[in-house]
């Protein structure tokens, strides 16, 4: 992927990474994005769901979001993915730190207005949460798609950095009693709640089960 200084990882550069290949399977772990950009001259960061096929992400939200309204006039907006992976606890308070993966995306984005694509756009977003459900799903009425704003933000150049392993800690600390490692954490899915007005007789569907174990 291209990169100019405003995408290259200065702090610790040996954790960064450009290649599509890396940044794409952060992105499809992922679900949840911050998106950044700037209204008269205030940065806003919001969170929302998105979905990503080749170097295009799709966004969507309720036709009157500030977000949507304001990233469709095409500024330039960034978008984050976060990983966590572990809490890195150090012998000291200052070598704490994070196991992660992270992308940082620029671009620009435009509003999908035809149907199909707009469609086809909230497909992907959905498959891309929770493959499967899409197929299941009744699809979207003509009002409700009107009601919905979808966007395409097209990667123009991304980062990745990824932190990896045990603490690193002073030498002379390492003899200090204090315990340190790596404390593993994962977004968990939990056992699946039934909704209370749900037809008898359904039993929960493969694909919520296979999320819930991969
Ligand atoms: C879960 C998590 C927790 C973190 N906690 C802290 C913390 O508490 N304190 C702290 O200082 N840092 C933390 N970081 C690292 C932080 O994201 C930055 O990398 C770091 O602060 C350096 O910022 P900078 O602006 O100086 O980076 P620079 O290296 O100057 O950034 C230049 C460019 O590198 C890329 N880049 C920078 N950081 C990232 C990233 N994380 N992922 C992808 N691309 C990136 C961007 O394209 C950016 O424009 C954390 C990261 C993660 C993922």
């Amino acid at each position: 992927m291209n990169v100019t200084e405003r995408a290259r990882v200065r702090r610790i550069p040996k954790r960064g990474a450009y290649d599509s290949e890396t940044i794409y399977a952060i992105l499809d772990a992922g679900f949840l994005a911050h998106v950044g950009f700037c209204l008269d001259g205030q940065p806003f960061v919001i969170p929302t769901l998105y979905g990503r096929s080749e170097e295009k992400l799709y966004l969507h939200g309720s036709a009157a979001s500030r977000m949507l309204r304001q990233l469709e006039t095409g500024v330039p907006a960034c978008v984050s993915v976060t990983l966590v992976d572990g809490l890195v606890l150090a012998r000291s308070a200052f070598h704490h730190s994070m196991n992660y993966r992270s992308v940082v995306a620029f671009g620009t984005a435009r509003k999908i207005a035809e149907p199909e694509m707009k469609k086809e756009a909230l497909r992907v977003i959905s498959e891309h949460v929770i493959a499967g459900r899409w197929n299941e799903v009744r699809g979207p009425y003509e009002k409700e798609l009107k009601a919905t704003s979808v966007l395409e933000f097209a990667i123009e150049e991304a980062s990745a950095k990824i932190r990896t392993g045990p603490p690193v800690d002073e030498e002379e600390d390492y003899a200090l009693g204090v315990w340190a490692g790596v404390l593993p954490v994962e977004l968990e899915a939990k056992s699946p709640v039934p909704d209370s007005r749900i037809v008898d007789g359904l039993e929960v569907p493969q694909y919520v089960l296979r999320f819930r174990n991969r």
